[in-house]
């Protein structure tokens, strides 16, 4: 078993711990606010929400430092806001284009709120690589999300799941979510459907690599 933290500075963390707490591979699924809550867990989720005011409360707490170094050693899952906060770089979209602190991780870029006005929030059904039962679409919801722009390395990153049609002028065969290593990243919340597998996934792929840390 596991203990994982869900990043709780901002946005939809508590979905995600409630979700976490009914999987058999979780220990416990905890808040994580600080350095000292952040060295108590194995794995991260970081949620949806405001990826710019995430940043700034970590950074003003002086909490960025520690979190960036985790993420970077351990086996950490972000959700919409939270894909934004470990992509390299924000192509287009948000208003702090540019100065928008990261944490990085992933190799890619992100264009935030890519779905515009026209689509603030809707579901689309998903052909997720690697969940149990994958034949069955995962109920993917969206809301004012973002979608990765680039792969920066393709040798690394593995894409996991593509819209499977157009969605206003977001086309078929965007990538919505992506594995590299450790890491992996979604532009939907699994964390507000009933559907644990994208879940149980994570799970599974953090206790497996840290059994290959520990070897
Ligand atoms: N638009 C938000 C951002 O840029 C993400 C939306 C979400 O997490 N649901 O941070």
């Amino acid at each position: 078993q596991i203990r994982v933290g869900v990043l709780a500075l901002q946005g939809a963390f508590s979905e995600h711990i409630i979700l976490l707490n009914t999987l058999p591979q979780v220990s416990e699924a905890v808040a994580v606010r600080n350095a000292k809550e952040i060295s108590e867990v194995d794995a991260l989720v970081i949620p949806g929400g405001e990826s710019t005011t995430m940043a700034l409360i970590a950074e003003r707490s002086g909490f960025m430092p520690t979190l960036k170094e985790f993420v970077r050693t351990h086996p950490t899952w972000g959700t919409c806001a939270g894909l934004i906060l470990l992509s390299e770089a924000i192509t287009s979209g948000g208003t702090l284009k540019g100065d928008q602190k990261l944490l990085g991780g992933l190799s890619i870029t992100i264009k935030r709120n890519a779905f515009g006005t026209q689509k603030e929030s809707f579901e689309a059904g998903l052909h997720v690589d690697g969940l149990d039962n994958a034949e069955k679409l995962f109920p993917g919801v969206f809301i004012r999300a973002p979608v990765i722009d680039e792969i920066l390395k393709p040798d690394e990153v593995e894409v996991v799941a593509k819209l499977e049609r157009d969605y206003g002028k977001t086309p078929k065969g965007t990538i919505v979510a992506v594995r590299q290593g450790h890491l992996l990243g979604s532009a939907f919340h699994p964390e507000l459907t009933r559907d644990n597998r994208m879940h149980l996934f994570f799970v599974k792929m953090a206790q497996e690599w840290i059994a290959k840390q520990n070897k």
